[in-house]
């Protein structure tokens, strides 16, 4: 029953990766399509040329971040797994966060001292914090703070009611927060939703926290998301600690269908 389950989420999950992927396409599409239309129907004002091209440029452009995310999205079925201190990672980690939040945002580190390992793909758990530093940096144009914790934490069973392939118990904490804008609820309920976003085109693919969910699946965990209009977002990432878990066995978790929280 529970591969039956699995199966009917991976579908559906395609589904609407497919979904997205062909409405996004084709937005760009009828982009392209009626600025060339209107080049060649009036191909001597070379002003206006110009600006059509570039809009048809800035397009395709973003056709191809999109199928660059996809492409990182595949290619996340070949895990690398390892056990880990997520300290270390963290602390090799923290110039090229620095760098890209850049100097109006500060980067605080509280990091457990006895933190537990953890078994992941390390790639993965770069990317994924890369990602949230990232929305952090976007929610804060006019400067803030971005602080990484970790934690030895616990899960309880009524935390996870939605999650029947999780057990209850400890966990290692990854909390990302930011002093941003913060999101509303209609939002909140929507961000692990492969290509849902709020920035215009070009700024944002709405692959971030999809990509950030996904790792968190495949590395058994559980992904949460607090956040308040005005006063900023916590992201929680609940890992499973080293050797004590099921996920070991599974040969790869369901893609990314709904927020956690
Ligand atoms: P993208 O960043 O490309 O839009 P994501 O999947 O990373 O895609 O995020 C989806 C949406 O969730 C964003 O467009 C934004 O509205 C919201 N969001 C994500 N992280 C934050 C954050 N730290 N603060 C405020 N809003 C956020």
């Amino acid at each position: 029953a529970e591969e039956r389950l699995n199966q009917a989420q991976k579908m559906e999950a395609i589904g609407q990766l497919t979904g997205g992927v062909a409405h996004d396409f084709n937005n760009l599409l009828t982009i392209i399509v009626g600025n060339l239309d209107m080049i060649v129907r009036r191909p001597e004002d070379s002003g206006r040329v110009t600006r059509l091209a570039m809009s048809c440029l800035q397009a395709a452009r973003r056709g191809a971040e999109v199928t660059e995310k996809l492409l990182a999205f595949s290619r996340r079925q070949v895990l690398r797994p390892e056990t880990v201190n997520p300290n270390r990672l963290l602390k090799d980690f923290r110039d090229l966060l620095q760098r890209a939040v850049g100097e109006t945002i500060e980067v605080r580190f509280d990091l457990e001292a006895s933190l537990d390992p953890v078994r992941l793909d390390p790639g993965q758990f770069e990317s994924a914090v890369l990602n949230l530093a990232v929305n952090a940096r976007d929610a804060m144009p006019g400067g803030g703070a971005l602080t990484v914790r970790t934690s030895n934490a616990a899960l309880e069973a009524g935390e996870i009611a939605d999650r029947p392939d999780l057990a209850p118990g400890p966990y290692v904490l990854v909390e990302v927060s930011d002093t941003g804008h913060g999101m509303d609820a209609g939002t909140l309920a929507r961000v692990f939703e492969p290509f849902f976003t709020t920035k215009d085109v070009g700024r944002g693919t709405g692959l971030g926290l999809s990509q950030v969910y996904g790792f968190v699946l495949q590395a058994g965990g559980h992904a949460r998301i607090r956040s308040e209009v005005g006063r900023g977002t916590c992201v929680e990432l609940y890992l499973p600690r080293s050797g004590d878990r099921a996920v070991d066995r599974r040969p790869d978790g369901p893609m990314p269908l709904r927020r956690a929280a």
